[in-house]
């Protein structure tokens, strides 16, 4: 303990006045006195929501009474108030009904973490330098408020809001605070979020075409859950599970079956396996509907894709293909997912046709046991909204992508006057970072409602730092994980122990400051005002059978941690018609030549930082990889007999290298991955993300080549070939100090 601490203790437990001798006044603390009533000793759990990642479980917070440092007008002192100790899954909750994954036992540490923004803070130093004064909210609002108050105009230009994917209230604030004050709202994220829901719990048979379902894919708790059933809930009934992928993930590791296919190969596969069961007669070709129509050749029972053409184009024998398409026709019902690195290749749009035309003809659509929607929800800013590349032209507030961002302003050579950031961090999650740093940095004045300096909110003039998760009010409207309704509520499960405030409530103020059509598109004096007024609707179209009025509705929410339909039965794609012009079959692209780069680049969301975004937190970075069980650091997963022609051994330093730039990170040799193929996890590799994540470890998105899903304005980040070469010896960090031995003779494609 430090001097400093010391004093702060004492000073706190009123044995100040007996050192004043020997310490510096400067350093006493005062004792504010307690905004709650609690009883020492007895904890309450109060029901909150996990916003780690897009899953969206409910959570329960266990709060007990303690003592913090905190901020209180300014005035730095200790608190006896409600302190969040433990978070668990709300067993009420339909998502996750109880349960969580690592990372959210993890959110803890983003309240307490000691690098927390406690003030907002103004730029002192060059932009990037790192160099910030304390200010109070009052100034910071007024910056704000005159920074925003010009523009758009002929001589200030535009001002757009980059934000991760919202969902809820928190997107309807933002969307209509840009469209009322003429900006964009644009949203970046790595890894998509997805759709839809999968009711694996009643499912027979599953076939995964790179779906990490039950690690980082989608609503990976969930779907754990429904694993389960699938496997063990049901006497007598075990599921089958076959997993496509050229590398094993947490979830393949759980198959049945493995099978090492190509990269981008997955709509050829998956247009094969049609082929077998049509050609066999084992569905009509009619019973897919509108979905077979977009695929080119359907009715012509898909003479292009016979097993025997596609072995070797796809590395799966014929034998395996005509086996798994029997299994799967014979064991309805029977799901098909496509995920993750099957979705981040070139040809990833003729794929997800291929895979939801199968699971049509296998048909798992809308039914038990298949994929479903979850319905739409009768709240403002619930629908989707049409993305725009014209601000001064668009029919309703909505938001768009930050590709689309990035096209704007090199197309038209204008970085934005205002610019917003918002828990996004495209510097270090966008391929060929250093030209979007470039390009952020052009903005005239870049504000950021960031609870942590990171390698984009560095850039900032103003940071507003804003609440932690659990000292917020949260909501968001689920779009996956359950087929029922699913709209979670949670109000502040702690008070803030800094001088911080949430994002939504900082607009809605600046709103109100502005005046005009922004304070007339947003009413609301507060987020939780708003959050009132949305619940008001929906008790109007959906709540009356569970409350008296719309006030004892709204309570009833709080309690719960939101509101949830009762059981509805799946629902299908809003239109199955066909597209206008069938999908036919395109060679996946990569960058660099096979001569050149000989090796396939897989990164992969990582089950412990996701997209980066949890590097920060020492529980994350101290929890073991769960197949490799590396901590604290990152690694190079390569092939034990492509490792052993090129010299390499496990723990031996690698630099990975494409056309786009060269890392280096320590080697993992497995047998679990194809040998043409080298993977490593996202998340390390910050250059500026607290003391617990800058500097460790290396980025592969920094050496990704800029291709895009053809179609889409989407990164295809599957698509980037490497070379390797050994640079010398080296440490892998690994829970138990090293991996199993692996037999030698494992076959592969
Ligand atoms: S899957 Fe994990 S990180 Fe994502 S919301 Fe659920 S508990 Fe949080």
């Amino acid at each position: 303990m430090q001097r400093r601490d010391f004093i702060k203790i004492t000073a706190a437990g009123g044995a100040a006045a007996a050192l004043e001798g020997c310490g510096n006044p400067d350093h006493h603390l005062i004792r504010f006195i307690p905004e709650e009533d609690l009883l020492p000793g007895i904890a309450t759990w109060k029901p909150s929501i996990c916003t780690l990642c897009p899953a969206g479980c409910g959570t329960l917070v266990r709060v007990m009474q303690g003592e913090a440092e905190v901020i209180r007008n300014g005035q730095l002192g200790i608190l006896k108030m409600g302190l969040a100790k433990k978070i668990e899954g709300n067993p009420a909750h339909p998502i996750n009904q109880g349960k969580l994954c690592p990372r959210g036992h993890g959110e803890l540490q983003v309240t307490y973490h000691p690098d927390r923004i406690r003030s907002p803070l103004q730029r002192t130093g060059e932009r990037g330098s790192g160099q910030f004064k304390e200010i109070t909210w009052d100034e910071a609002i007024k910056q704000l408020v005159s920074q925003l108050s010009g523009v758009p105009g002929p001589s200030r230009g535009w001002w757009a809001m980059i934000t991760s994917p919202l969902r809820g209230q928190r997107k309807t604030i933002v969307d209509d605070f840009a469209y009322a004050l003429h900006g964009g709202h644009f949203e970046f994220e790595f890894f998509d979020s997805a759709l839809p829901a999968v009711d694996l719990g009643q499912a027979n048979y599953l076939l995964s075409f790179g779906a990490d379902f039950l690690g980082t894919w989608n609503s990976p708790v969930a779907q754990s859950i429904s694993y389960g059933r699938m496997r063990k809930g049901r006497p007598g009934q075990r599921g089958k599970f076959v997993h496509f992928e050229s590398r094993i993930s947490q979830t393949a590791a759980s198959a049945d079956e493995w099978i090492p296919s190509r990269p981008g190969m997955d709509g050829v596969l998956a247009l094969s396996l049609a082929h077998v069961i049509l050609r066999d007669k084992l569905r009509s070709a009619g019973s897919a509907g509108g979905a077979a129509a977009s695929i080119d050749g359907w009715t012509q029972g898909l003479p292009d894709f016979a097993p025997e053409k596609i072995e070797k184009q796809s590395g799966v024998p014929a034998a395996t293909i005509t086996r798994i398409a029997h299994e799967s026709a014979a064991n309805a019902p029977a799901v098909v997912l496509m995920g993750d690195s099957a979705a981040a290749h070139t040809n990833a749009v003729f794929s997800a046709r291929a895979v939801n035309a199968l699971n049509a003809l296998l048909g798992s659509v809308g039914k038990p046991g298949g994929s479903a929607f979850s319905p739409a929800l009768p709240m403002r800013g619930s629908q989707s909204m049409q993305p725009t590349s014209n601000l001064s032209h668009r029919e309703g507030p909505g938001s768009a992508s930050f590709a689309m961002f990035r096209d704007m302003v090199t197309s038209t050579s204008k970085a934005p006057q205002v610019l917003l950031l918002h828990n996004a961090n495209p510097v270090f999650g966008s391929a060929q970072g250093s030209q979007v740093r470039d390009l952020i940095a052009k903005s005239g004045f870049i504000a950021s409602f960031s609870r942590f300096i990171d390698e984009t909110s560095a850039l900032a003039d103003l940071v507003l730092p804003d609440h932690s998760p659990l000292e917020s009010w949260l909501d968001d409207a689920l779009e996956s994980g359950s087929a029922q309704t699913v709209v979670s509520l949670a109000p502040p499960a702690m008070a803030p122990l800094h001088n911080t405030r949430s994002m939504p409530d900082v607009l809605l103020d600046v709103a109100q400051q502005l005046g005009g059509d922004v304070a007339k598109a947003l009413p609301w004096k507060t987020y939780d005002e708003a959050l009132k007024a949305s619940f008001s609707e929906l008790y109007k179209e959906k709540g009356t059978k569970n409350a008296k009025d719309a006030d004892d509705f709204w309570s009833k929410a709080q309690e719960q941690g939101g509101w949830w339909s009762a059981d509805e039965k799946p629902s299908a794609p809003a239109s199955s018609k066909a597209t206008a012009s069938p999908a036919k079959y395109t060679e996946p692209q990569f960058d660099g030549s096979a001569d050149d780069f000989p090796f396939y680049f897989l990164p992969f969301a990582s089950q412990m930082f996701y997209d980066g975004s949890l590097a920060h937190l020492p529980w994350m970075q101290e929890a073991p990889d769960p197949l490799s069980s590396v901590m604290w650091g990152t690694w190079v997963e390569i092939n034990n007999r492509t490792a052993e022609k090129l010299g390499v051994k496990m723990g031996d330093i690698v630099a990975v290298a494409s056309a786009h730039g060269t890392l280096e990170a320590p080697a993992l040799v497995t047998p679990a991955i194809a040998p043409d193929v080298i993977a490593m996890p996202v998340g390390q590799g910050h250059t500026s993300y607290t003391r617990y994540a800058s500097n460790r470890g290396a980025n592969p998105i920094s050496i990704l080549a800029p291709m895009t899903v053809a179609g889409t304005d989407a990164l295809a980040w599957a698509a980037t070939r490497v070379k390797i070469s050994r640079v010398g010896e080296g440490k892998l960090v690994m829970f138990g100090a090293s991996m199993e031995e692996t037999p030698k003779d494992l076959k592969h494609r």
